[in-house]
């Protein structure tokens, strides 16, 4: 990094550093004030540039077309009949070709994925309403920019520099080892257990509104529950998706609070 660069991010993390605490932003989706230090247009142009090294990470695309498909259009679906689409965010779903691990992501912006493994012990299209809408609830929610604005707070001058230094009309700027630090912090991000709370509440709106049942959450949550069981081990799912009876309970909180009356009939299960 140039001096004049070094001097730039110094200045920008010093701005980073007061505008963490004075800048406050509205979400109209959850209804709260969140410190966000970059746009959506950065989150999209951040999610765009982390997704191959995520797809790289967890085995590439899957090659079934039918299942990515089905992905596509259960997701699309969500998009189509929710608040999501007023956002300006750019939903993609991608089927990851990994038998092996039972797991689902969201990046910021927009970037959606569940591996090949998950998709195959769900037994229903709510099912996968369910793990969809769970993740575009960390993406509307803003999550992983929330993670950033607090990167940039505990380790401003790195995350001024990501800022100060990223373009993304500049192709050369992907290569900046900034970027590809914070790029790398995205793909292997875990939320806390309150965003991971809230996704959980989003997705049973966004299924809920979408016309599945939110109730096959909870199935999610069982079938994860029992492939743990089964192998001896913890799904990825539940490392960066904790507490799944706590959840189970909140999930059914959840569906009680926004629908007092009992979810309507004929919902998808
Ligand atoms: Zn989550």
């Amino acid at each position: 990094m140039s001096r004049g660069r070094l001097i730039i991010a110094i200045v920008i993390a010093a701005i980073a550093l007061i505008g963490y605490f004075a800048k406050q932003e509205y979400n109209p989706i959850t209804g709260e004030k969140q410190h966000i230090g970059i746009t959506p247009e950065q989150e999209i142009a951040l999610g765009l540039q982390a997704a191959p090294e995520m797809e790289q990470q967890y085995g590439g695309l899957s090659p079934d077309s039918q299942s990515q498909a089905l992905v596509d259009k259960v997701g699309q679906r969500i998009v189509s009949s929710t608040k999501a689409k007023e956002t300006p965010y750019k939903f993609e779903f991608h089927l990851l070709d990994d038998d092996n691990v039972l797991n689902a992501f969201a990046l910021p912006g927009g970037q959606v994925f569940i591996t090949s493994g998950l998709l195959k012990k769900l037994q229903t299209e709510g099912q996968l309403a369910g793990v969809l809408g769970h993740e575009m609830g960390h993406v509307v929610a803003r999550h992983g920019a929330e993670h950033i604005a607090k990167t940039q707070l505990t380790q401003g001058l790195t995350g001024a520099a990501v800022i100060a230094t990223y373009d993304p009309n500049n192709p050369n700027s992907r290569y900046s080892a900034a970027v590809a630090a914070l790029i790398g912090q995205l793909v292997s991000l875990r939320f806390s257990r309150e965003d991971e709370l809230q996704a959980d509440k989003l997705g049973v709106r966004f299924t809920g509104e979408s016309g599945y049942d939110p109730h096959a959450m909870i199935g999610v949550m069982e079938i994860l529950d029992a492939a743990s069981k089964g192998q001896g081990r913890q799904p990825e799912f539940f490392s960066t998706h904790p507490n799944p009876d706590h959840r189970i309970e909140r999930i059914q909180e959840a569906i009680k609070e926004i629908y007092p009356q009992g979810v309507p009939e004929g919902l998808t299960p």
